[in-house]
């Protein structure tokens, strides 16, 4: 008579995703962390006024990661003037990233970008960029801390 096996894996599949490094916080964390503006884009997916964010006009090399937590989003050399009144990127520094998803609110289909860290909401992104992406990336600049180089 076989022995009953006992050799099941016991260890789950180590993760390959960046779900592993999520970062995952109760709404009072955020509030105590963020300022009230970064709060109102990052977890309320509000939208800054035009023209007003710090970084619309920024022209300093460095890489632009989230506010929320640090995550690596674009790199300067990404960076257009669009006139739309937000920093916009022609694409993010790394596609896993960012998490792109349909967004139907205000009457509008956008596509909205978050970060895939922290969930956090930056902005939507458009079609209508230039090359070489004919992407517009359009953040809040709430939602981004420009590391300079
Ligand atoms: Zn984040």
């Amino acid at each position: 008579m076989p022995e009953a096996k006992t050799t099941e894996a016991k260890t789950p599949q180590a993760k390959t995703t960046q779900a592993q490094d999520k970062v995952i916080k109760s709404d009072e964390q955020w509030r105590h962390e963020l300022s009230p503006m970064q709060y109102a884009v990052l977890r309320e997916k509000a939208t800054e006024r035009p023209f007003s964010g710090e970084y619309e006009h920024e022209r300093r090399a460095g890489t632009y990661v989230c506010a929320g937590c640090g995550n690596v989003l674009f790199e300067s050399d990404t960076k257009f003037d669009s006139g739309c009144g937000w920093p916009s990127f022609t694409q993010p520094a790394l596609e896993s990233h960012i998490n792109e998803q349909t967004d139907a609110s205000h009457g509008m289909i956008r596509t909205e970008v978050l970060c895939a860290k922290c969930s956090g909401h930056l902005g939507h992104v458009f079609p209508d960029g230039p090359t070489p992406t004919g992407l517009r990336y359009c953040i809040n600049s709430a939602a981004l801390r420009l590391k300079p180089k």
